[in-house]
């Protein structure tokens, strides 16, 4: 909201969206164009991993549509410079072990759990005056009116390649077949599939640097 007594010009609202599959290289690229641009960042599918831990925590099962979809509207999700805290309890480590990342497409295939979700992406949007967010369905979705709406996507073994870096405990093999079952969870789910969205740039990062696709990307900005 512009007022009178503000020094300069105000930023109109400005956001990015970045979906793409797992390991396309979503979060190095969003961290650093938020940077580059001077804006906040929020990992989406942090987000689906809390309410899946939160589930897990309390032994309810993620495939109780109905129980998870109350806990999602009244779990606390505080994320904050890549620490998540669920309910008090610190689960940034958590969220990315095995038994979180085996259940969380279940959980985000809840259209209750994502309505609940995506109210709170735009709500924290809205109160920064706009931010860098990455998921799958924030172009198709969340922000369908984006400024810059990025779809990014790499060879399954390059993902898989980068994310067994990231789990150091799970062999390559247990990785990439993690990978190659959330897609197609993702990619098949009715509620927001994960998709190219109308009017997202294609961008295929398996021989691209980073600095150079940040820089790509903000020269692309309207
Ligand atoms: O990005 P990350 O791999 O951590 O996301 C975990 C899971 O959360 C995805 O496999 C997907 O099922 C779900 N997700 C989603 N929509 C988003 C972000 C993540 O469905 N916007």
């Amino acid at each position: 909201m512009s007022d009178a007594s503000s020094d300069g010009p105000e930023r109109p609202f400005t956001v990015i969206a970045i979906d793409g599959p797992a390991g396309s290289g979503k979060s190095t690229v969003g961290r650093r164009l938020a940077t580059h641009l001077g804006l906040e960042y929020l990992d989406t599918g942090a987000m689906y991993r809390g309410v899946t831990f939160a589930a897990l925590r309390r032994g309810i099962d993620p495939a109780d549509a109905e129980v998870v979809a109350r806990l999602a509207r009244q779990v606390e999700l505080t994320l904050v410079d890549g620490t998540l805290v669920v309910d008090g309890t610190d689960a940034t480590i958590e969220i990315r072990g095995p038994e979180v990342t085996r259940a969380v497409s279940i959980v985000a295939a809840n259209p209750d759990v994502r309505r609940e979700l995506v109210r709170r992406q735009r709500e924290w949007a809205e109160q920064r005056g706009g931010g860098v967010l990455e998921g799958r369905d924030i172009g198709s979705v969340v922000f369908p009116d984006a400024a810059l709406k990025v779809y990014l996507t790499a060879s399954p073994e390059v993902r898989a390649a980068r994310r067994s870096k990231e789990v150091s405990d799970l062999s390559y093999e247990t990785v990439a077949a993690d990978l190659a079952r959330r897609d197609a969870l993702d990619q098949g789910r009715e509620a927001s599939p994960l998709e190219l969205a109308d009017g997202a740039v294609l961008v295929d990062t398996t021989d691209r640097s980073i600095d150079d696709l940040v820089a790509d990307l903000a020269g692309m900005l309207p």
